[in-house]
C-alpha cells in the first residue's frame, strides 16, 4: 500500500532516512504542505519563503527526472495528510522528526488524529548528527552546557550510516491533485528584492553537493580563515543544512578521515548545530524568553517606548549605526540573506550593549532576513550574545567593533558592502572618525567608550 513521507526541511534525495524508508514499502507519495498557522508568529520570513520556492522547485526535477511528482498542498498539515492518507489507502505517513514547538505539536496531533485509522506515523531521524537526547549526563539528564554536551557527542559518534538515495520511485498510478508551486507567491513579486540572493546563492541538494566538494578541500584552512570576513573560508553549508537539503551525516562521513586541525574544528561547528536543538528539546520556548533571571525592565532601552530608540534599532537594521564592520554586515544580511559569523557576534552584540536594545528584536530581525534563519541556532546564539542563556553570563564582556574589524582584516568586506567607504585605505577604513568620514556615512550612533560604560551600569542596575 502507499506510503506518504512527509516533507518538511528535509528537501532532500540523499540521506533521506524518511524517503528511504518510504521507498522499501511500497509507492511513495511525497507531500509538502505550507502550513503557517500552525507556526503561530513564527511565519516564514521574506527570505525562507524565497529560498524554499527554489527548494521545492529543484526538488521537484529531482523526482521528475525519476518520473515521480510531489504533492504540494497549503493549509493546516494535520488534515491535509488525514486527507491525502484516506484518499489513497496509505497504510504509512513518514516524516523526519523536526523539534520547533510548532513541529512536535504536528506530529503529536497526527499521531493522535490517525489512532482509529489504518493509518501511521513512523518518525525518523535525519537532520542532525545524533537524535538530542542521546548526550546525556552520567546522571541521565540532557546537557544544558554547549563544552560538556560537545564532549559527550565527540565521545558517541560516529553518526548512524549515510543512506544512498532511492534508484526507483514509484508512485501509486492515481496521484492526489497538488497545487501549482506558483500559486503560492513566496517569491517577492514588486519590488523585486531579491537580486543579491539570486547572485550570491545556488539552491537545491545539488548545489549543497558541489558546495561540499569544494569544502572537502578548502576545510583545512577553517581553523585560521573562519574568522576574516573578507575571505570565502568557511563552508556557507547553513542555509542548505536548514532545508535538509543536506544532512550533516553526509557532510561527516564525506570528512571523517581528514586529518586537518580544520575539520577538527568544523566538527564542533556542526556539533554546535545539534547542541541548539539539544537547547529547545528542553526548553521549547527559549527563542522568546531570556533564561537567566535578571530585570530586564532596568537593562533594556525599549524601543517601543520611544521614537528615538526605534530609529536606532531601523539604523542598525538598515547598516547605518557608523560603525562599519556593523554595517556591513547588516547590508550583507539585507543583500544576500546570510551573514559571516563572526560579524553576527558583532552586529548581535553592538545591538545589545551598545544599544542596550533588547535581543529579541535582533533575533526577529534575523528570523525574518536570514535564508538559514532557525528557530534553535538563532535563539541560542542570540542568548549566548546576550549572556541571557543557559551558557556562561557574556553580557559584560563587550566586543569593541573597531578593533575586532581591524583584527580579523574586514578592510575588504566593508568595500563590498558598503561602497561608500571604498575609497578609504586600509588605516582609515575600520574607523573612518570625523575626519575621513565621507559626507554620505553616518555619524556613529554612540561613541564606543561610552556606550560600554552605559552598558556595564545598565548591567550592574540590572542585578541590584
Ligand atoms: P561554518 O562556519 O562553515 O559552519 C558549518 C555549519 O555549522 C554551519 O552551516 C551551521 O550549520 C553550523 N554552525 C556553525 N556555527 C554555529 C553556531 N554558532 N550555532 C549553530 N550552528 C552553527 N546559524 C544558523 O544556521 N541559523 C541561524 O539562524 C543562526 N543565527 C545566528 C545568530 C547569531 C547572533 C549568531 C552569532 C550566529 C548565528 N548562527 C546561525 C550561527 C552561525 O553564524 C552560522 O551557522 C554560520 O555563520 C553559517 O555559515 P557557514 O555555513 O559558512 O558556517
Amino acid at each position: 500500500s502507499p506510503q506518504i513521507v512527509w516533507l518538511r526541511r528535509d528537501l532532500r534525495m540523499k540521506d533521506q532516512p524518511a524517503l528511504y524508508a518510504a521507498a522499501q514499502a511500497g509507492p511513495v507519495i511525497p507531500v509538502y504542505i505550507l502550513d503557517e498557522e500552525r507556526a503561530g508568529d513564527r511565519k516564514l520570513g521574506g527570505a525562507h519563503r524565497w529560498w524554499l520556492h527554489h527548494s521545492l522547485e529543484d526538488l521537484a526535477k529531482s523526482y521528475g527526472r525519476r518520473n515521480a511528482q510531489i504533492v504540494m498542498r497549503r493549509g493546516d498539515s494535520v488534515s491535509v495528510l488525514q486527507g491525502i492518507a484516506r484518499e489513497t489507502g496509505a497504510s504509512a505517513i513518514h516524516a523526519n522528526r523536526h523539534y520547533e514547538p510548532w513541529h512536535r505539536e504536528a506530529e503529536e496531533d497526527l499521531h493522535d488524529a490517525l489512532k482509529d485509522s489504518e493509518c501511521e506515523l513512523v518518525l525518523h531521524d535525519g537532520n542532525y548528527l545524533l537524535p538530542p537526547g542521546t548526550a546525556r549526563t552520567g546522571g541521565g539528564d540532557p546537557y544544558k552546557i554547549y563544552t560538556p554536551f560537545m564532549r559527550a557527542v565527540k565521545e558517541l559518534l560516529p553518526p548512524r550510516d549515510e543512506l544512498p538515495e532511492p534508484d526507483t520511485i514509484s508512485q501509486p498510478s492515481d496521484m492526489p491533485e497538488s497545487d501549482d508551486l506558483s500559486d503560492w507567491e513566496l517569491l517577492p513579486n514588486k519590488p523585486d528584492w531579491a537580486g543579491g540572493l539570486r547572485d550570491f546563492w545556488t539552491v537545491g541538494e545539488d548545489a549543497a553537493h558541489e558546495r561540499l566538494d569544494w569544502w572537502a578541500d578548502h576545510v583545512g584552512g577553517y581553523d585560521d580563515g573562519r574568522n576574516l570576513p573578507s575571505e570565502d573560508a568557511t563552508s556557507k553549508m547553513s542555509p542548505h543544512l536548514h532545508w535538509g537539503e543536506i544532512s550533516p551525516v553526509s557532510i561527516w562521513h564525506r570528512m571523517k578521515d581528514m586529518r586537518s586541525d580544520g575539520w577538527q574544528v568544523y566538527e564542533k561547528e556542526l556539533i554546535w548545530r545539534d547542541y541548539a536543538q539539544n537547547v529547545i528539546c528542553q526548553f521549547p520556548n527559549y527563542p522568546e524568553e531570556s533564561y537567566r533571571d535578571y530585570d530586564e525592565q532596568t537593562l533594556w532601552r525599549n524601543p517601543n517606548r520611544g521614537h528615538v530608540i526605534q530609529s536606532e534599532l531601523e539604523a542598525w537594521q538598515q547598516g547605518r549605526t557608523g560603525y562599519p564592520i556593523v554595517d556591513a554586515g547588516m547590508r550583507q544580511l539585507w543583500q544576500t540573506g546570510w551573514m559571516h559569523n563572526r560579524v553576527r557576534m558583532i552586529a548581535a552584540s553592538f545591538l545589545i550593549k551598545h544599544l542596550l536594545i533588547d535581543w529579541r528584536h535582533g533575533e526577529r530581525w534575523f528570523w525574518d532576513t536570514l535564508v538559514d534563519g532557525d528557530y534553535a541556532s538563532n535563539g541560542t546564539n542570540w542568548q549566548w550574545v546576550s549572556g541571557t542563556g543557559v551558557d556562561s553570563n557574556m553580557f559584560p564582556r563587550i566586543m569593541a567593533p573597531l578593533s575586532q574589524s581591524e583584527k580579523f582584516d574586514a578592510a575588504e568586506y566593508i568595500r563590498e558592502y558598503v561602497p561608500e567607504l571604498a575609497d578609504l585605505d586600509d588605516e582609515h577604513i575600520h574607523d573612518p572618525g570625523d575626519e575621513h568620514r565621507p559626507e554620505d556615512y553616518p555619524e556613529k550612533l554612540i561613541r564606543h567608550k561610552e556606550a560600554r560604560e552605559r552598558a556595564l551600569q545598565a548591567y550592574r542596575d540590572s542585578k541590584d
